[in-house]
């Protein structure tokens, strides 16, 4: 059993449906997609320690079965300099989870190295009825969530197909670069369509993923957020 299985496994029998985002990062990264640092702290001393060993900046986040939008919660902190800053964030948003959601189960709080900024884009899947895994591609922020610029083909798709997805959103030049953005790395963002794609043929128990956001850069990508919902 590799760590994707046991994973699933494990959140199946704790009768989970949400995996925990260091569950969904452990998935994409043995599946070859490219993750940032974390550990998770279950004391603000803890949080502290992890910090130190990560290295500042660092990004403090809630760990929550119940809670999936973890900024609406008040459950995500950028950008923490130092040991004060992160034990005066890692209470905060003890305290925003509670009043949020007042019976919330909290694993911890997730200490994680901060991506730099990067174009911000999104890979999604969901388990269509009809055509089964279907795989989503768009640029992140306003273009999916309010353009609706986004592209779908099924799973599994090939290489081809996958740039297929990228070039096929409106926004895709902001992907060549512009002003003082730098172009991005679209093979990479080739490589985590076509891991994904991997991931839900192999695990038709995912019914929904979502990548949002990946920092793409000139040279790679970085995965800073990961959701999959089993069913
Ligand atoms: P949510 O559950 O609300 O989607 P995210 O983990 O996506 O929470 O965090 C919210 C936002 O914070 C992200 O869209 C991203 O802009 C920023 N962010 C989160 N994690 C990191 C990180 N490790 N490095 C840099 N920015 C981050
Ligand atoms: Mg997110």
């Amino acid at each position: 059993m590799n760590k994707t299985d046991k994973i699933i496994c494990q959140a199946q029998r704790e009768g989970r449906k949400a995996l925990l985002e260091p569950e969904a990062k452990t998935i994409c990264e043995e599946y070859g997609i490219a993750i940032n640092n974390f550990m998770v702290a279950k004391s603000a001393e803890e949080a502290a320690k992890a910090a130190e060993k990560i290295g500042y900046p660092v990004v403090l986040k809630i760990v929550s079965q119940d809670i999936i939008h973890k900024s609406d919660a008040g459950g995500v902190k950028v950008n923490i300099k130092n040991k004060e800053e992160v034990k005066a964030a890692y209470n905060t948003i003890l305290e925003n989870a509670h009043k949020y959601k007042s019976d919330a189960r909290i694993a911890g709080i997730l200490v994680q190295e901060m991506a730099p900024q990067g174009t911000e884009v999104i890979v999604g899947a969901i388990k269509d009825p009809q055509f089964g895994q279907t795989l989503m591609f768009g640029l992140g922020g306003i273009f999916v969530e309010i353009l609706k610029d986004v592209t779908f083909k099924v799973a599994p798709i090939t290489e081809a197909e996958a740039a297929e997805m990228i070039v096929g959103v409106r926004a895709y030049p902001l992907l060549n670069g512009y002003r003082n953005t730098p172009a991005s790395d679209v093979k990479a963002i080739v490589n985590v369509l076509m891991s994904i794609s991997k991931l839900v043929i192999d695990h038709p128990e995912i019914k929904e993923l979502d990548l949002n956001p990946i920092m793409a850069y000139e040279k790679g990508t970085k995965t800073v957020d990961a959701r999959i919902i089993l069913e």
